[in-house]
């Protein structure tokens, strides 16, 4: 029995979604403790902990011990092979339903241990898969029996102030980045979860909750530098390789191997007004209609999203709405916050709420409200749709799977988009949807095995029964493993310039281990 402090005590394994629902509830209304005792069980991590006894034959490609040698030689980054003790816990990902062996790892120190990394690659007949953070949720950062280009120990991020620009490297999370420009009073926009990787995030696009006012990740990113298929370092911007840099911003891993990102960055907090507003499920309806209408002249330092799910034990709900069905409006502000509750309180009446926790508090702070829900090592499906708007059909059958959740995880997300996001040309860049008001985020989520069948059956009927109402495309990011079929919706008109850039950078389609464009024939 461990005491984690402020009087919880972990007993054991079944304790662990207590745990998750009582740091989450600390975070949410407005956080004192940490996590990280969550992050560390071993429960949660079992998944993907195989046993070495278990290993099959097919981890030992046939690559000479020589071989390995001479790459450790040629780079400063650590080679970690099967056999390593560090190995189990190195090509840990977010999503524990991915389980994958790669042959080797390359733990990259340096831009320079990338070109390398990819010869071997080529000369070895291995394919590659690229890890910014792992948190994809289709879990390509993962092969089977290839090269894994693994960035989680590049994760340095430097910031002009004066400049407003950072300069990332593609290990970084998001907190790494929030706090590097918080430091300055800076930001751009990112995703809500701070674990997630700005690597990958950015190259399929990128929204939170800065996203009406600065537009999606991708719309801020000045430069990245690159590693391309011939393992060439190159320099992609709007003045130079301007074609690659086109197809980098929401064209995903397809075209190089990215080695920094440099963003513009925008004043922000660093207290910004931000918290939730939670109303009874037999409301749903009056209040998602309400939402709807409200979010068309909201301003843009405004963002409201809407999240149905199980409440969890936050210390402003009483007791007996635990575990209930709930629809939450989160609310984040960034300007004057006497301002931003008056703009907020309307929001108050569009129901009668079992409570609400809104207040002040760091920009960074808010930035990791989710993590407690969002922890790396449960079992994850996810299903998307993007909405230009939001139907009474829309909100009629996600109202009719919120209320069949099955299991106190699953959510249904409807995140609020539009503003300057909505302002960008759709051929501008690879990432197109410039229409979407709101992302829905069918987020199937669970801890046994046992109830993959019941959640995936559940995320996947949601997604059949909200597809006529959702608008054209599909968001790359929040794609699973299975809908490589989608990936031409997701580009749309884009698509074919980008087979074109691909034939280009990478003919051999040495990058495919990503939601794959194919090089044109
Ligand atoms: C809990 C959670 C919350 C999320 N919230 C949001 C959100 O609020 N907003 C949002 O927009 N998205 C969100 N996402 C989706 C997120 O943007 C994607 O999962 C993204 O791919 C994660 O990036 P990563 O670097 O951590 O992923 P990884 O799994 O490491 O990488 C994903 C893919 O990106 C490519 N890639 C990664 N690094 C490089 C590189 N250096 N060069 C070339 N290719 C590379 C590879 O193809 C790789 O397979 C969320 C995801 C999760 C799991």
């Amino acid at each position: 029995m461990a005491d984690l402090g402020g009087g919880v005590r972990f007993f054991g394994p079944g304790d662990l979604r207590f745990l998750k629902l009582h740091f989450a509830y600390e975070h949410l209304g407005i956080a004192t403790k940490q996590c990280q005792h969550i992050f560390l069980t071993p429960d949660a991590l079992k998944p993907l902990s195989i046993a070495a006894e278990n290993r099959s034959e097919k981890d030992m490609t046939n690559i000479s011990k020589e071989k390995i040698e001479n790459l450790k030689s040629k780079v400063k980054g650590q080679i970690v092979l099967p056999s390593d003790s560090s190995y189990d816990e190195v090509r840990q990902i977010w999503n524990a339903m991915i389980e994958r062996r790669p042959a080797l790892i390359v733990r990259c120190a340096e831009a320079d241990d990338v070109p390398p990394a990819i010869a071997f690659a080529r000369e070895n007949g291995l394919e590659i898969s690229i890890r910014g953070a792992g948190h994809n949720i289709a879990g390509n950062a993962l092969c089977d029996n290839g090269l894994m280009i693994d960035f989680s120990t590049m994760r340095d991020v430097r910031v002009d102030a004066e400049k407003k620009r950072a300069y990332v490297e593609p290990g970084a999370t998001l907190a790494d980045f929030d706090e590097a420009a918080q430091s300055h009073g800076l930001a751009t926009p990112v995703g809500i979860n701070s674990t997630t990787g700005i690597a990958g995030l950015t190259l399929g696009g990128g929204f939170g909750w800065l996203t009406r006012k600065y537009g999606m990740t991708v719309d801020n990113l000045i430069s990245v530098d690159a590693v391309t298929a011939d393992g060439k370092r190159i320099r992609a911007s709007e003045n130079e390789n301007a074609d690659l840099f086109w197809a980098i911003r929401g064209g995903g891993g397809n075209f190089a191997v990215v080695t920094q990102f440099e963003f513009k960055l925008h004043e922000v907090g660093p207290e910004i007004l931000a918290g939730l507003i939670v109303f009874p499920f037999d409301e749903a309806k009056q209040v998602l209609t309400k939402y709807r209408e409200f979010v068309k002249s909201a301003p843009e330092e405004l963002n409201v999203w809407a999240i149905m799910r199980k409440a969890p034990p936050l210390p402003f709900l009483a007791g007996d709405v635990h575990g209930k069905e709930v629809v939450v409006l989160v609310t984040f502000y960034i300007g004057d916050a006497a301002q931003g509750r008056k703009l907020i309180e309307p929001l108050l009446r569009f129901g009668t709420p079992h409570g609400e926790h809104i207040g002040t508090q760091p920009y960074t702070q808010w930035q990791k409200a989710f993590d407690p829900l969002l922890t790396p090592g449960a079992r994850n499906y996810w299903k998307s749709h993007n909405f230009t708007e939001l139907s009474d059909g829309a909100l009629n059958t996600m109202i009719e799977f919120a209320g069949k959740l099955p299991s106190p995880q699953c959510e249904i997300f409807i995140a609020l988009i539009s503003g300057a996001a909505n302002r960008v040309p759709e051929n501008a860049m690879a990432y197109r949807h410039r229409d979407p008001k709101f992302v829905l985020n069918v987020h199937g989520r669970w801890d046994e095995r046992t109830d993959d069948e019941g959640c995936i059956a559940w995320a996947r009927a949601f997604f059949q029964a909200s597809a006529p109402y959702a608008s054209e495309g599909a968001y790359v990011n929040f794609m699973t493993e299975e809908e490589g079929d989608r990936v031409a919706a997701a580009y749309g008109a884009n698509y074919d310039r980008l087979a074109q850039i691909k034939k280009e950078y990478d003919p051999e389609n040495l990058f495919h281990l990503n939601q794959n464009i194919k090089p044109l024939l």
